[in-house]
């Protein structure tokens, strides 16, 4: 297998992962950053970003990232697509694998590798998948134009693709297994507020139908105790939006990780148990998940590698 020896390699294009590339490259580690299997992170599965500060009018989300990648190759950062397959922790140098078909040795590693959708669990959504099921509104949301779609989570961002669906679609059912939204206010409000949504609360999903494609959902709906009634929605398109799963699994044999999967890093730094190795961004994140702390903790990941590598 071809192999390459870097001094720093960082796996992961998202807000983690850019950020860490800029700091690295201004300190002429010269780093390799693979950018996955999303280039640019999840942030490119959505619209607009609000909340990033900087940004008065808000900007888009693949503009903001294709800015941070540009400002990474200008400091040096060696940017290049390919997905990391295996990992061998074990000694210095780390061995990374790329595509299954080339090896990276490197001195130092940042894992900013970060989370995936999740999903139900249900057979259905992999029977139907890319035949109206999605995990994210802003990718395929167009395709729903006048239809009706459902939307399953009570967090923020159910209520974000349920909005966002909401200016595509006819009608959006909004799924929510508690009898409240867990999102932030302000979502919740331009959830309630907006006519076209409405919400099911202490309501599942326990499978679609459909010939061609999803027709629509088998729903159960709590009543009280220990009552439920079963009843069938149709709809045209099946959204998840109940959170993400750290994409952390290549490293598990050596790295610290909680019950979910998140790496865990010591206090407030990116470091985790194997000196050399640093996590950054939302695959160690189980608590904040937003673009400003994966980029601020990409760039502590950068400046702890370069200590690391000054040793
Ligand atoms: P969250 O973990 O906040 O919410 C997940 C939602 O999915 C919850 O309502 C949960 O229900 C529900 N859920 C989980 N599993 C199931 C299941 N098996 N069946 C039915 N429902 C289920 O995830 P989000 O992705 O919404 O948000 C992640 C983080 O990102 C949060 O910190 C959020 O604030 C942040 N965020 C911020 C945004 C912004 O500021 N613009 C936009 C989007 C996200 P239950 O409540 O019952 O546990």
């Amino acid at each position: 297998m071809e192999t390459e020896k870097v001094r720093l390699l960082i796996i992961g294009s998202g807000p983690a992962g850019y950020t860490a590339a800029i700091y690295a490259g201004r300190a002429n580690l010269s780093p390799v950053l693979y950018s996955g299997l999303q280039p640019g992170g999840q942030l490119t599965t959505t619209t607009i970003v609000e909340n990033f500060p900087g940004h008065p009018q808000g900007i888009d989300a693949n503009q903001l990232m294709e800015d941070m990648r540009q400002q990474a190759v200008n400091f040096g950062a060696d940017i290049r697509n390919g997905v990391a397959t295996k990992a061998d922790l074990s000694a210095r140098p780390f061995k990374i694998t790329i595509d299954d078909e080339k090896l990276i040795e490197a001195d130092a590693l940042i894992i900013a590798t970060g989370a995936a959708a999740r999903y139900l669990g249900l057979e259905d959504e992999k029977k139907y998948a890319g035949m109206g099921v999605s995990a994210c509104a802003t990718c395929d949301g167009f395709f729903y134009r006048k239809k009706v779609v459902a939307v399953v989570g009570g967090g923020d961002t159910a209520c974000e693709e349920a909005t966002y669906l909401a200016s595509l679609a006819k009608k959006v059912y909004l799924i929510v297994r508690k009898p409240f939204l867990r999102a932030s206010k302000i979502m919740q409000e331009r959830v309630m507020l907006n006519e076209k949504i409405e919400v099911l609360f202490e309501h599942n999903a326990e499978g679609l139908y459909g010939d061609n494609g999803v027709e629509g959902v088998h729903l159960v709906k709590r009543l009280g105790e220990s009552d439920e009634s079963h009843y069938d929605l149709p709809i045209d398109g099946f959204f998840l939006a109940i959170g993400h799963k750290p994409s952390s699994d290549i490293f598990k044999d050596y790295l610290e990780v909680d019950k979910a999967g998140y790496i865990v890093t010591e206090g407030a730094t990116p470091r985790t148990n194997i000196p050399g190795v640093f996590a950054a961004g939302d695959v160690a994140d189980p608590h904040y998940r937003q673009a400003i702390t994966a980029a601020a903790s990409g760039c502590k990941a950068a400046i702890e590698a370069e200590r690391f590598l000054m040793k």
